[in-house]
């Protein structure tokens, strides 16, 4: 027998999981469907950390920053959980980087406090880094990491209390739409609801089509490794700053790290990688000891104490949007569906606003926060 909801969110990554707490606190009665085990591997959420910073390369997503950041410590209140671990974060460049003056000229206009060092000031407050002679930073204290798996489970098990009937292991294999609700199906039920939130992260393509949209969405699959560094104690998270260098080379673009959290090594990854595909059953999650090898050559040259026994490698995957600005709006003909995708490998640290802005668009077709930037209609010309 088909059962009915009030809102049907697809896909319990941390959008997901974040929209269906935000909707069952206003009151919505909501199934939250995943095709895999809740907190699985394949997707983009799952881990110990992400990255959290204000200093963002665009105004919007500054402003993101600030609402997401209260909205981050009000999880925290009502949860009783630690899931921001503040650490300070570097951004470290050849002054004239492109990307680097981006974030600089941003920072400056959205008047963030932050301070300009030189390379010598980096390697006397933070000798684990061995900048570039001519290399300077951009160092905001409120930067830091959240404690990625954790903020979905906390998510996820707030939207249970409240209501929410969460069903992993189920994937959707077609959805019908109506001019005011949805069906959705599984191999073995149905369900119906009057609003859908699609936030089926790198699947996203798949589902779309059902629902009559074409998005240039890709998939990027990432590597990352947790590193163990010498003395354990300078890459806590009291010592140890995130960092992201502005560089590429064989290892991808842009290599970042975040401290060590309770023993398990520094994390090293880079903000972008080296291909895309089309589809998640295109990607081999095995790991690259190319890689690896690769980003050693960094670590060496630039954070060289963390250069130790390689403790977890593992790949998962980025959905990008050609601008690589995100997806979030309603469906063009059926506004009571919500779509949200292309979170382009920087979507954690806003998903607590993510959530509460889908929540705001399915449930009143509008949100006092500004998605100018992440319109569907900027890809249906
Ligand atoms: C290695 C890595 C590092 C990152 N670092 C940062 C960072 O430092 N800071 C930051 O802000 N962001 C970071 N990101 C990006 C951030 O993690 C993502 O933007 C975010 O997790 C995207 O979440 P999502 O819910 O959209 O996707 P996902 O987590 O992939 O969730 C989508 C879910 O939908 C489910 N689904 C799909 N199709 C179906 C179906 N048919 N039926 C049922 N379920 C379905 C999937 O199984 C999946 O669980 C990083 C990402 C990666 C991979």
């Amino acid at each position: 027998m088909t059962q009915n909801f009030d809102a049907i969110v697809l896909g319990a990554g941390v959008m997901g999981s974040a929209t269906a707490y935000y909707l069952a606190k206003a009151g919505v009665r909501v199934l939250l469907l995943e095709q895999f085990e809740l907190n699985h591997q394949k997707g983009s959420s799952y881990g110990y950390s992400r990255v959290i910073r204000y200093t963002h390369d665009h105004p919007i997503y500054i402003n993101m920053a600030r609402a997401a950041y209260q909205l981050w410590f009000a999880l925290e209140d009502e949860t009783g959980e630690k899931l921001y671990v503040k650490t300070g974060g570097l951004d470290i460049s050849f002054p004239q980087q492109p990307t680097f003056q981006k974030r600089l000229k941003c920072a400056s206009e959205a008047g963030l406090e932050y301070e300009y060092l030189t390379d010598s000031e980096v390697c006397k407050r933070f000798p684990q880094f061995h900048p570039d002679e001519g290399m300077h930073a951009l160092y905001h204290p409120d930067t830091g990491y959240l404690r990625a798996s954790r903020c979905v489970l906390a998510f996820t098990r707030r939207a249970q209390t409240l209501g929410t009937t969460l069903i992993d292991q189920t994937p959707v294999t077609s959805i019908s739409k109506s001019e005011n609700g949805v069906t959705v199906f599984t191999t073995t039920e149905s369900y119906t609801a009057d609003l859908l939130v699609l936030t089926a992260g790198s699947w996203t393509n798949e589902l779309l089509a059902q629902l009559g949209l074409n998005l240039p969405l890709c998939v990027m699959p990432m590597q990352l490794g947790f590193f163990q560094a010498t003395p354990k104690s300078e890459f806590l998270a009291e010592r140890f700053p995130v960092f992201y260098f502005h560089i590429k080379d064989n290892y991808g673009d842009t290599p970042y790290g975040i401290a060590d959290d309770g023993g398990i090594g520094v994390k090293v990854s880079t903000c972008y990688g080296w291909e895309t595909v089309s589809s998640p059953t295109q990607v081999d999650y095995t790991p690259s000891q190319l890689w690896i090898e690769d980003i050693r050559q960094f670590i060496r040259r630039y954070v060289p104490s963390a250069n130790g026994q390689l403790m977890s490698t593992r790949r998962c995957l980025y959905t990008m949007t050609p601008d690589k600005h995100f997806i979030i709006d309603s469906h063009p003909d059926y506004p009571h569906i919500v779509i949200a995708a292309g979170f382009c490998g920087r979507g954690f640290n806003f998903s607590t606003l993510v959530g509460k802005i889908l929540a705001d668009l399915a449930l009143f077709g509008k949100t006092e926060h500004d998605t100018s930037l992440f319109k569907l209609s900027r890809f249906q010309q």
